[in-house]
């Protein structure tokens, strides 16, 4: 009989056994089977790593931004150094195939550059002689531990979108990643000590709920970051704030793509399918709504679509010519199943039927096939709900205003895009639309490091977006100074508010 591992915490700069007597299981996709086991850190184990985080903030916020910046440069030559490895590790326990996870990796990686620019990002404002020998200058400091709790979709990625950022500014991280895909942030983790950030600047806590609340409920946590589903990123938002910490909370997604008439059917198709059902649709900018402009562009794109999605390559994780993978877990995989009944029994068209797809060689695997619908309604669970898995809907509307209104109306406003060769409807798109990201003739409008990632509506909660320049403010407070220095300062005192002299 095979043993299965345990993975470790890592904090204080070295990997530490977990002491709660929980675990979790982690699986392989691809095969079925329990990989290793994660433990499920206690509320007392999250406040030793919350503890041992404090302990190194006071001498790491003090050092210089060009030391805290070379640390970042060094990180990001062993990351790439190391893709391979990484990459492996975030498809083995994710399921997404590796050519995808090694481009999540790299966008990762782009964080890591922005914030290796931080002594130019944290530089503050200066108003010389704003009266009589008195300047005035303002300066970004950080805030202290900060936390970051992370979804399953994007081992790598997701907490490289925060802890960089956090870590140049001069703060602490404390990260909970996804107890699905517990194994890539350790390497990250050691990655980051090995490039010479000091033991407790980036510590790794697993866990579930009990971990997450009592990040949530601590005190020395200045800040906290969430990735995830809308319901939990809602709990995180309401519990973090009241307790008094900034929170950014990002949730779920439903996002439309628009295909006017006007649009080159084949361009939208290739688009469609890319976004829709790349890392089997577990990407909260996938695509999950199509939205043809009229019926002749609806039945185009359906003729240009089915062939396509009939012939996705369907394979394990770790095949170089499989398209799309696993799901990530057997539940999560019997959901999105679900859904698919449920899109019937609703009354849409299932043009393609992928529930019965299940490789030979991994009958056990959570396979599921790629599923597209046709003449969904804005009223049906299926066009409501996220279903992160491979699955789209196609909803038919009759003009533009009409298309615009889908996303508009929608309780989620992540990513959108319009695919059309009239620059006018375009622009027209881009000013009324309700979403945070939004992409012309780009299917999945992922924003560079160097701007902000984030949506409205249901999938954010809290004011700042993730990194780019709302990162390096959500983590930093700002502080102003006002300074008179003049040969004699003495006037007597003053008791009225102070006026520009
Ligand atoms: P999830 O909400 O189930 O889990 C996210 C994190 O919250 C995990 O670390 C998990 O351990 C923790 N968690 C789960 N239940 C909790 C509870 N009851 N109390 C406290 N913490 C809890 O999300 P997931 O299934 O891991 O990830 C998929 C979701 O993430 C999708 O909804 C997707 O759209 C979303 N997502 C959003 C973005 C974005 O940028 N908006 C990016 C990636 C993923």
């Amino acid at each position: 009989m095979t043993t299965v591992k345990n993975i470790a915490h890592f904090i204080g700069g070295r990997r530490v056994e977990g002491e709660s007597g929980r675990y979790g299981d982690v699986f392989n996709p691809t095969s079925g089977a329990v990989a290793a086991r994660v433990p499920l850190a206690s509320k007392a184990e999250v406040e030793r790593a919350i503890a041992d985080s404090l302990s190194a903030f006071l001498a790491w916020a003090a050092a210089s931004p060009l030391v805290r910046a070379r640390v970042l440069l060094r990180f990001r030559e062993l990351v790439e150094r190391n893709l391979d490895e990484l990459a492996g590790l975030v498809s083995a326990e994710h399921g997404k195939v590796i050519s995808d996870a090694r481009g999540s990796v790299q966008r990762g990686l782009e964080v890591v550059e922005f914030a290796s620019g931080i002594p130019h990002l944290l530089k503050g404002e200066y108003s010389d002689s704003v009266s009589s020998g008195v300047d005035v200058y303002s300066m970004r400091q950080p805030l202290g531990v900060v936390a970051g709790i992370t979804p399953f979709n994007f081992p790598a990625m997701v907490p490289m979108w925060m802890f960089p950022v956090a870590i140049a500014c001069g703060n602490c991280f404390v990260l909970k990643v996804s107890e699905k895909v517990p194994s890539t942030a350790l390497r990250l983790a050691e990655l980051m000590l090995e490039a010479g950030a000091p033991a407790g600047v980036l510590n790794v806590v697993h866990g579930d709920k009990e971990a997450v609340d009592a990040l949530l409920a601590d005190p020395r946590v200045q800040a906290v970051s969430f990735v995830g589903s809308t319901p939990i990123a809602r709990h995180v938002f309401a519990t973090a704030a009241a307790a008094g910490k900034r929170v950014q909370a990002l949730g779920g997604a439903k996002n439309h793509l628009i295909v006017m008439p006007d649009a080159d059917i084949d361009f939208a198709a290739d688009a469609l399918i890319g976004s829709a059902y790349g890392s089997a649709g577990e990407r909260c900018m996938a695509i999950s709504v199509g939205v043809p402009v009229t019926d002749k562009t609806a039945n185009e794109l359906v003729e240009a679509l089915a062939p396509r999605v009939r012939r996705l390559r369907i394979g394990a994780s770790t095949d170089p010519q499989a398209e799309m993978g696993p799901l990530v877990t057997a539940e999560h995989c019997a959901k999105v199943r679900r859904y698919i009944d449920l899109g019937l029994g609703e009354g849409a068209e299932l043009v393609v039927d992928g529930r019965e797809f299940s490789p030979p060689k991994h009958r056990e695997g959570f396979f599921l096939g790629a599923s597209l619908f046709d003449r969904v309604a804005p009223n049906m669970r299926i066009y409501r709900e996220e279903i992160f898995g491979p699955v789209l809907s196609l909803v038919r509307s009759g003009d533009f205003d009409q298309a615009l209104s889908l996303p508009n109306q929608h309780e989620f406003g992540n990513g959108v895009a319009i695919f059309t060769r009239d620059g006018a409807a375009a622009r027209n798109f881009a000013q009324r639309v309700q979403a945070g990201m939004v992409g012309i003739n780009v299917p999945i409008p992922v924003p560079l490091a160097f701007h902000s990632f984030g949506g409205w509506k249901g999938s954010i909660f809290g004011d700042m977006a993730i990194h780019g320049p709302e990162g390096v403010r959500f983590y930093t407070r700002l502080k102003t100074v006002t300074a008179r220095w003049k040969e004699s300062a003495r006037s007597g005192a003053s008791f009225g508010m102070p006026i520009l002299k």
